[in-house]
């Protein structure tokens, strides 16, 4: 197994290669054969699996200014570090050795999982309307699902389906299925605003068959299979969004240093300055926040109020970024010609993926409200 790369270099990656194969990523929507078999080849895949299966282990707070790198560059790229590295762990956590002998595979790219909870019919959670039935060793699942990241080429799918109507926490359960699984629908036409060569699918299933062997995890323990992926992975995703308004930033002062207007280039200007200057305190800002809640998380504390406050103000801090870069940027950052034209659709995504901002600011409040002595 290779070395872990250096950080400059795995920057270098998303900002030279990714971006390169960018033009063809858009006309196609998927993602080139090349870039994901060059991810592969630079260790983007092994970064925090475990040693003794074929990844490099690093913790957490190692790991995240390689994924701060990665968002810098088109959303593909950190979408393919981002997911590899964190669906891992519910499957290492809940999964049967068999299940687990997926993660080697994972670690060289030679395999991909996608996880499917949201749905158009059903609530994310306990109201999801997939529905899971028994009948000795086979569960019959139907039902649909949406948005699915990496559908188009997921070997794996980490779905979770409801295998009692309770309405109760223990009301659902998680599988790891194959993508060859008779009655399988996975139609890969769901075409999004940016992020772009991601691969969202709609997943269709009836009466489908799935061994109970492919069951991650006891009957009724989906909710905290979904979670334990979730919790883990809203400090990864606030960290993506680091990256990216760090980029959106980076193009703005570009711009502002080479855009002369009346004699004087804009970056002279007092307004552009205050907002280069609130971009780069609210990047900050956010970088520190999310380091936190990675520290929290690598110490084995309960971080998951800290992890949906980063997700929270993240999230917020990468629509301000994004909007002042482009405003910076004038009208010519309105056209396809400008990085930020793509970096402001994809940051757009950030509003939904893995939890909606409204979400985030229940599990804040309810913490808060639980914190408080007052009466
Ligand atoms: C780029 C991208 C990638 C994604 N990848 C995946 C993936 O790989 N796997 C996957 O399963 N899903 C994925 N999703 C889906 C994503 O997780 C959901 O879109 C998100 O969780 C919101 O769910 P929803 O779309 O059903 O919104 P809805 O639940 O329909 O929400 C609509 C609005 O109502 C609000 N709302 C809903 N319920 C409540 C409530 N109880 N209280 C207050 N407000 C509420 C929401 O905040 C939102 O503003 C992806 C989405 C995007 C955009």
């Amino acid at each position: 197994m290779s070395q872990i790369i250096a950080l400059g270099k795995f920057r270098e990656f998303f900002l030279t290669e990714v971006e390169e194969a960018y033009a063809e990523v858009e006309r196609t929507d998927s993602l080139p054969d090349h870039v994901h078999r060059r991810a592969a080849e630079i260790g983007c895949y092994r970064l925090t699996l475990p040693v003794e299966y074929g990844g490099y282990g690093m913790s957490v707070t190692e790991y995240l200014p390689y994924l701060e790198a990665a968002a810098e560059g088109p959303g593909v790229g950190r979408m393919l570090v981002h997911t590899t590295n964190g669906i891992w762990r519910p499957i290492h956590n809940f999964g049967s050795e068999e299940q687990r002998a997926i993660l080697p595979k994972m670690a060289a790219g030679d395999a991909v999982v996608a996880f499917a909870l949201t749905e158009m019919t059903g609530g994310t959670g306990r109201d999801l309307k997939s529905v899971a039935r028994r009948d000795g060793d086979f569960w019959y699942v139907s039902g649909e699902k949406h948005l699915i990241t990496w559908a188009d080429r997921a070997d794996w799918f980490l779905l979770v389906a409801a295998t009692d109507e309770g309405g109760q926490k223990d009301s659902l359960t998680a599988f790891l299925i194959p993508r060859d699984t008779d009655g399988f629908e996975i139609d890969a036409t769901q075409h999004t605003m940016g992020l772009h060569g991601t691969g969202h699918a709609f997943l269709r299933y009836k009466d489908m068959a799935v061994a109970d062997k492919y069951r991650l995890g006891a009957v009724g323990q989906g909710l905290e299979v979904a979670l334990f992926f979730l919790d883990y992975s809203r400090v990864s995703l606030s960290t993506t969004m680091v990256g990216l308004a760090q980029r959106a930033l980076d193009e703005a002062v570009a711009f502002a240093k080479r855009r002369v207007t009346f004699g004087k280039p804009i970056a002279t200007r007092a307004q552009i300055q205050t907002h280069i200057a609130m971009m780069h305190a609210d990047i900050e800002a956010a970088r520190h926040l999310v380091r936190y809640a990675a520290r929290l998380c690598e110490d084995g504390k309960d971080f998951t109020a800290q992890a949906a406050t980063a997700k929270l103000f993240n999230l917020n801090m990468v629509g301000r970024v994004t909007d002042l870069s482009l405003r910076v940027h004038g009208g010519w950052g309105y056209t396809k010609a400008a990085a930020i034209e793509r970096i402001y659709r994809d940051a757009r995504g950030f509003w939904f993926e893995e939890g909606t901002a409204e979400i985030q600011q229940l599990v804040v409040a309810r913490h808060v409200l639980e914190q408080s002595s007052a009466a």
